[in-house]
């Protein structure tokens, strides 16, 4: 039995003072109905709760720990410029020498600006692309998260209008009627948008989507979407906060060749501190201010301690070929162990990994869609999440979320973490 005492304990305490005593919803661990752990300290893997427990880390800090918890190299990195000072406002040699090699590994990304997190690298894009094609109107498909402004907290309004209404309280009806909403993977929704609206400045897109569980674009999707901007001179952003450096060295872009006119970055990029980044071809980056007019700014943005994060964790990606192979085996056969335990038992799972991303819904059908996603067993997910962590396996507290495997990693702790999940799917069925 896991001990929960002081994570109890601490959670009221956080309740009194921070809403729902955290500072990003998901982390209330409500959708598994369970105290969240409190963290005190991760190495590799592993994190450790303030009760002791100690579990293998399948969400790495949601993405952004390719090489686990506290990888010396990334630490000391850190260390030394944390040493130099903590921010000037002022250009480091640093951003440019993170700028220089994504660009170097993106060929769609030309220039490249960096701001401080996943939010505002989407935000920054959307506007670019209004300011660049001089149009108000934005494609978004339902079930993809670009981050929480505004204009992005939209759900599909009522009867078949493809115009959004607010999914929050204090996002204006004026604004969200700018966000047309799509279909993944269904090119004949996007179409419809293109009829709707002749004022459409892009459309916006995971190309691997990680935030309703994991479904990745179809590749002749992605083609057809990027035939479709071209005939009406619209912006296609792929949003790869997520699967930039996790899918593959070139994150989706690795699996297509279809070039994005603008790229978003995050979590990885920043090897753990807070940093988000938008690139793309130079006649569209050069728009931004001072060069260009569309305004984008930031006090902390390209700061010095967190690009050194970054640029160490990409150095090393880089220097070590066999990563993607490594992280991409671990993964499938976590998801292969998972599949034949639950068809052992009986228990329809659907599995799918990209790279060192995996996703499992526990669903009778291939998962295309975020409609498809939404007839999972969200009881059963619940279930299955609190026997692992019980076990000391810790994955995302949603079933629409994507999980991850990280280079400190290894066969066997995916074989120990397989044998928990053949006992879980027992008590499950
Ligand atoms: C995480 C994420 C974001 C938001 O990034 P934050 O750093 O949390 O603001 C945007 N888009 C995608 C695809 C993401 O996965």
């Amino acid at each position: 039995m896991l001990k929960r005492k002081n994570s109890i304990k601490a959670y009221a305490k956080a309740k009194e003072c921070i809403p729902g005593g955290v500072n990003s919803p998901v982390r209330a661990f409500l959708s598994v109905d369970q105290t969240p752990p409190f963290i005190a300290k991760g190495k590799g893997a592993y994190i450790t709760d303030i009760d002791g427990n100690k579990y293998i880390d399948f969400v790495q800090s949601w993405g952004p720990l390719i090489f686990g918890h506290a990888d010396k190299d990334i630490e000391k990195a850190v260390v030394k410029a944390v040493k130099n000072g903590l921010s000037f406002g002022a250009p480091t040699e640093v951003e440019t020498k993170l700028a220089k090699t994504i660009c170097s590994i993106f060929p769609s990304v030309q220039k490249i600006r960096f701001v401080s997190s996943g939010t505002e690298a989407v935000m920054s894009a959307i506007r670019l692309s209004r300011g660049y094609t001089k149009r108000d109107d934005i494609v978004k498909f339902k079930g993809c998260y670009h981050g929480h402004s505004d204009s992005l907290l939209v759900q599909a309004g009522s009867g078949a209008a493809t115009f959004g209404t607010p999914s929050s309280p204090g996002v204006p009806e004026e604004l969200v009627k700018h966000t047309l909403l799509a279909d993944y993977n269904d090119i004949k929704s996007v179409e419809e948008c293109f009829k709707a609206s002749d004022n459409i400045a892009c459309v916006l897109i995971e190309p691997i989507a990680g935030n309703m569980g994991l479904v990745p674009a179809d590749i002749e999707f992605l083609e057809e979407l990027r035939a479709l901007c071209d005939r009406h001179g619209a912006i296609l952003i792929f949003d790869e906060v997520m699967s930039g450096f996790r899918a593959s060295l070139k994150g989706a872009q690795g699996f297509t060749e279809v070039t994005p006119d603008i790229v978003t970055f995050g979590k990885v990029i920043g090897g753990g501190m807070p940093v988000g980044a938008f690139g793309g071809k130079k006649e569209i980056m050069s728009c931004l201010s001072p060069e260009g007019d569309v305004y984008q700014a930031g006090t902390l943005s390209g700061n010095p301690v967190a690009m050194s994060a970054g640029l160490e964790s990409i150095g090393k990606i880089v220097k070590n070929r066999k990563l993607y192979n490594k992280l991409s085996s671990l993964a499938k056969a976590l998801m292969r162990g998972f599949k034949k335990s639950a068809v052992k038992e009986g228990i329809p799972l659907q599995v799918c990994t990209r790279g060192s991303m995996f996703g499992f819904f526990f669903n009778e059908k291939e998962i295309k869609n975020f409609d498809d996603a939404l007839k999972s067993d969200t009881k059963r997910f619940a279930a299955f999440h609190r026997g692992m962590l019980e076990r000391g396996f810790y994955f995302a507290c949603s079933q629409f979320e994507t999980g991850f495997v990280c280079d400190a990693m290894n066969e066997k702790m995916i074989q120990k973490t397989i044998a928990a999940a053949n006992e879980v799917m027992k008590e499950i069925k």
